[in-house]
């Protein structure tokens, strides 16, 4: 896991707010395979951006810390997170996400081009599994269990308000699943229970996962506090949504429309509590 003396970083577990969070995730050189690759990508860089400073550190997520709503990615891309510091940004697949989340009312602008751009996302927050580029961008199962304890850690400092999330792609449904129903290795939350066998990712699936510490008391989520006293505003089930990746592959070949991302941000928005406003379009 990240953190330790080896790793250089800070151990997740001891980190008790998100900003400190994604200032300790920036820092990780847990995995040698990514951090040759990502500083080898910011050194040497597309020619298209010769003129810049690739980021080149572990992306940490961006948007609110009280988010209701979690996107769920794979990991920055070589020259779009990991050249610009901020989640699915500079790059085609931040292009199409932004411009959704712009269109169901849950970001201030349709693109996303570097931090300082003045985007805002409303009740959100995007983070991934890997917070480094890996190389064709495919992550090692142990890279992407080296990195869970940061998830895991985030997770649990959202625990109080997220309540749904949306899960973009089969590799990214994988990875989240186990940490879901995993509990806090920090004791700041149990996890919720994930059925066996696994719920399947397809796009368009949605799954209610229950509170661990909802069932351990015998009550449902919203039906109140149980004789244990767990507060239900906490102790709150998780909606779970998966979606195709925003990659180029699937984007451009059609199997993921826009109208198609639309319509699952906008169920989870509303199953997060959400009530996005959806920009006017010409004619309204
Ligand atoms: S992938 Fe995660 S664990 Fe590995 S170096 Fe990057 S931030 Fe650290």
């Amino acid at each position: 896991m990240p953190g330790g003396a080896e790793a250089g970083t800070v151990d997740p577990a001891r980190v008790h707010d998100l900003a400190a969070l994604d200032a300790a995730v920036s820092q990780c050189r847990a995995c040698p395979r990514l951090v040759a690759w990502r500083e080898e990508v910011a050194a040497t860089k597309r020619a298209a951006f010769r003129d810049e400073t690739y980021w080149g550190r572990p992306v940490p997520g961006f948007g609110v810390p009280d988010a209701r709503l979690l996107i769920v990615g794979l990991a920055p891309a070589a020259h779009g997170g990991n050249r610009t510091g901020r989640m699915f940004t500079g790059d085609r697949s931040g292009d199409v996400l932004y411009a959704a989340l712009h269109a169901v009312g849950l970001a201030s602008q349709p693109t996303a081009v570097a931090i300082g751009d003045g985007l805002e996302v409303y009740g959100t927050r995007l983070t991934a599994p890997v917070r480094c580029a890996p190389p064709a961008n495919k992550p090692t199962p142990e890279e992407r269990d080296r990195c869970r304890p940061w998830l895991a850690r985030e997770l649990a400092l959202l625990r109080g308000t997220v309540r749904a999330v949306v899960v973009l792609g089969g590799w990214g449904w994988q990875a989240l699943l186990p940490v879901l129903a995993t509990p806090d290795p920090a004791g700041g939350h149990p996890g919720w229970v994930v059925p066996r066998p696994r719920p399947a990712f397809g796009h368009g699936v949605h799954v209610t996962l229950d509170a661990a510490d909802a069932k351990q008391s015998g009550e449902h989520a919203d039906g109140g506090a149980g004789p244990s006293g767990i507060d239900p505003q906490v102790a709150a089930p998780l909606e779970v949504f998966g979606c195709y990746h925003v990659s180029q592959q699937n984007t451009f070949t059609g199997r993921l429309t826009p109208a198609m991302l639309e319509d699952v941000l906008a169920r989870a928005a509303r199953a997060a509590g959400l009530d996005p406003t959806p920009p006017a379009r010409p004619g309204d």
